[in-house]
């Protein structure tokens, strides 16, 4: 059986379900979800990442995150998380980028926030000359200052979706036409946590609601606000979403999210205003476009000392993905870096309060 059959299954016998229900089986259902059965990142899979692009990305967000630590007084123990590290690529540029910033690595522990067992295993490698943990969620992280960061990881966290009708709203759901999957509407329904929602959004438009996002980011703001820390958080989206943003990709084409659940990466995008106001108590940063983050960071000059060394097939390569990684029309503006941080401290290098 797969993962769609047992879904149309279970949904004939107890009806429609959730868009992110469906999302969480889709993606992390225990032997038959797309993150728990393969390592989807690369050329032979189905997308990539910023940090699978260029070493350069994970080199300044190391050493935007190692200046943030000596600003804050560089304490002699902190936990140094990632949220869904793919291959263990962008830790490891982190850590090659602060080896020779006294203090940084002793005072680090490093916690790697996974649920896939094939990527664990993929992080265990790219970073074995590292001592590192795993955890489930935030909340297993130990308590202390905390610089974390997380690229590509809360596109894919499990939304529900609401159609506004009246003042009220409509949950889209995912029902059957016949034996095939197919979206549907709840019944009407008053939603509190959409009321803010009422105001720039007209009868018929569709947001979307990562209630997990805001659970982890409270987390994650409660301890920077006590213990100090940092965190940089980058993905595709905006400050607030609206409509419908969940898309499939399948071998770096954009597919039907209903098509053969399991086998194709499903995201949304992030609504980072909503990212922004869960974190209180720490304070957030102006949400900042990709591309001008990592300008800031010095992303040119890095790119010329590398050149230095490159021959010519490899230098075309290169100057490809310092484009792609910064250019407007590439992921320069459409990915956008968020920073967290204590109200009392200063933000990290390449962002602005
Ligand atoms: N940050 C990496 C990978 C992005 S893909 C990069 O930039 O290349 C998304 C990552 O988040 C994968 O490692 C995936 O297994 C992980 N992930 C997805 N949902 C998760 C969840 N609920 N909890 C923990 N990790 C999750």
């Amino acid at each position: 059986m797969t993962l769609g059959d047992d879904l149309v299954a279970r949904i004939a016998t107890s009806g429609p379900i959730t868009i992110a229900d469906y999302m969480a089986q889709a993606l992390l259902h225990p032997t038959k979800g797309y993150y728990s059965t393969r390592d989807p990142l690369g050329a032979q899979g189905d997308f990539t990442t910023a940090p699978e692009i260029s070493q350069m990305f994970g080199e300044l967000i190391g050493l935007s995150l190692a200046q943030s630590w000596l600003d804050q007084g560089a304490p002699a123990s902190f936990v140094l998380v990632e949220l869904g590290p793919g291959r263990g690529t962008l830790m490891a540029d982190i850590l090659r980028a602060t080896a020779r910033m006294p203090g940084f690595h002793d005072a680090a522990r490093i916690v790697l926030v996974e649920a896939s067992a094939p990527l664990r295993s993929r992080q265990a490698e790219t970073l074995k000359t590292f001592d590192i943990t795993w955890a489930d969620t935030v909340s297993e992280l130990p308590k202390g200052p905390i610089w974390l960061v997380a690229n590509e990881f809360f596109d894919a966290l499990p939304v529900r979706q609401f159609q506004r009708d009246g003042d009220a709203w409509r949950e889209r759901c995912i029902g059957l036409t016949g034996e095939t999957l197919s979206f549907g509407l709840s019944p009407i329904g008053p939603q509190p946590a959409l009321d803010h929602r009422l105001d720039d959004t007209r009868d018929g438009d569709l947001v979307e609601w990562c209630a997990p996002s805001s659970a982890i980011i409270a987390e994650v703001g409660t301890r920077i606000a006590a213990y100090g820390g940092a965190a940089l958080i980058i993905d595709y989206g905006d400050w607030r979403s609206l409509g419908d943003t969940l898309q499939a990709m399948r071998g770096h084409a954009a597919t039907d999210p209903l098509d053969a659940p399991g086998t194709a990466d499903l995201t949304t995008h992030v609504d980072f205003e909503a990212l922004a106001l869960a974190a209180a108590p720490a304070a957030y940063t102006r949400l900042t476009p990709q591309g001008v983050f990592l300008e800031r960071l010095g992303i040119t000059d890095r790119a010329r000392t590398l050149a230095t060394d490159m021959s010519s097939q490899s230098l075309d390569a290169h100057i490809a993905a310092h484009r792609r990684l910064t250019h407007p029309e590439e992921m320069g503006n459409l990915f956008k870096v968020l920073g967290l941080y204590p109200i009392t401290a200063a933000p990290p290098p390449g962002l602005e309060p």
